[in-house]
């Protein structure tokens, strides 16, 4: 008996032709919107240190305590699989030593991350980010400029009608006194929060806010908010960033309970929500992180990015995405030689001209049949002769031979 079929691993997923072509001209477009803005496109391994998560997205987020694909290589070395970009992106700025480059340093990537979370529509263990990181300066400007990028990037993408929250969370110095009442709060009401909010009371209290428990979330509904506490420098540096983004008449709601799900973030945080995408509704969102770069090993550096998820993207777009440009088919008749037919495909090719030859044994009538399906423009039947067969129109024509058939082809795409 055969073997079991293999199936690609629990909350991953085959790229079909298709959906990769989806995904280039995603690609192509991101990056039309994000160059014309200065961003570089960066790169940086697929895993890292487990050093760079633990100290960079912080020990008690649900990413490093339960999501992260860890493995020890041959040499002994603690590595992860990369699950976000931001944290590796600071890494690489203090190892390269960019704080010498003129500031901001900016740059945009596109990736596969892993995290092991439940899979379902939307959410899966490995997925795909494309996102941005401004480093080296903490002027509000750049705030605003990174999320207009992804509104921007969402409009070319197709994807409509979202919402986009905002909020800011202060710096570190300023999150402090506020960490305590919030403890106190979370203490006086501890009956009512869920188990893992519990465990996490002391180590990262603003957990709360992010819980989907019923009990947590009526709760929080009463604890005081860290928007209302935040020093009077953030408070300037917010109120710049949303007269920016007035400015520029992009709508937002600011949402005080939005957290995010990682430690680093500080001042500015937003998130792009789409109403398409049901549960999993965020399509994007990141922050300021200043500090990140120097808990990393780096010069103390200001910084702001975010990242969007290209599987959520491509859910929640409107967009008719183009397919493959349509190809020139060449038939071979029973009087034609495979030889001819060759010699043929390969003029076109060369010509620049998308070309595809009869290659499965079939009958001239399932040839034609075959080139309707693909949405062949036409074909060259290489026979005694060659015949060229206009697809749209059903026209026959004779050619005189390979040239005069390259022109025909070459005329088409003019
Ligand atoms: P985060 O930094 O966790 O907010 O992630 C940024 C974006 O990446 C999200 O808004 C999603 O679009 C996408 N994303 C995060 N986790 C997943 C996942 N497990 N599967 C698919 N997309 C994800």
């Amino acid at each position: 008996m055969a073997d079991a079929k293999l199936k690609a691993p629990r909350g991953t997923f085959d790229v079909l032709p298709d959906d990769a072509l989806k995904r280039r001209e995603l690609h192509r477009r991101g990056w039309a919107v994000l160059g014309r803005a200065g961003y570089r496109p960066f790169e940086t391994p697929v895993f890292e240190d487990t050093d760079v998560f633990k100290r960079g997205v912080g020990p008690s987020t649900d990413i490093v305590r339960k999501e992260m694909f860890t493995f020890e290589d041959q040499g002994g070395r603690s590595l992860t699989l990369r699950p976000e970009g931001t944290a590796p992106v600071c890494r690489a700025y203090a190892e390269h030593g960019m704080h010498k480059l003129p500031q901001p340093v900016r740059l945009w990537y596109w990736g596969p991350f892993f995290r092991h979370e439940r899979a379902q529509a939307g959410r899966y263990r490995q997925f795909s980010q494309v996102g941005i990181e401004a480093l080296g300066s903490d002027d509000p400007s750049l705030d605003a400029e990174a999320v207009l990028l992804l509104a921007e990037l969402l409009e070319a993408a197709g994807v409509r009608g979202t919402t986009l929250k905002l909020s800011s969370l202060g710096t570190r110095e300023s999150r402090e006194a506020y960490l305590g009442e919030l403890r106190l709060y979370l203490r006086e009401h501890e009956g009512e929060l869920s188990q893992d909010v519990r465990a996490r009371l002391d180590q990262n209290p603003l957990r709360a806010f992010d819980a989907d428990h019923q009990g947590t979330r009526a709760a929080m509904a009463g604890a005081p908010r860290l928007l209302d506490r935040i020093s009077p420098e953030d408070a300037e540096h917010f109120a710049e960033v949303r007269a920016l983004l007035d400015g520029a008449s992009l709508a937002y709601v600011i949402d005080p309970t939005l957290v995010r799900g990682l430690d680093y973030y500080t001042r500015t945080v937003f998130e792009f929500e789409s109403h398409k995408l049901g549960a999993q509704s965020g399509v994007g969102g990141g922050g300021r992180y200043d500090g990140l770069v120097e808990e990393l090993g780096g010069p103390p550096t200001p910084g702001v990015g975010w990242a969007a998820g290209i599987e959520r993207i491509l859910l929640a777009t409107e967009s008719k995405f183009p397919g493959a440009p349509r190809p020139v088919y060449v038939a071979i008749d029973e009087t034609g030689t495979r030889r001819e037919a060759f010699g043929l495909l390969t003029a076109l090719r060369e010509a620049g001209v998308r070309s595809e030859l009869e290659q499965a044994g079939r009958s001239l009538k399932g040839q034609l049949k075959h080139a309707d399906r693909i949405a062949a423009r036409g074909v060259f039947i290489v026979g005694e002769d060659i015949r060229w067969r206009n697809m749209d129109t059903s026209e026959q024509q004779p050619v005189a031979g390979v040239e005069e058939a390259v022109q025909i082809a070459v005329g088409l795409l003019a």
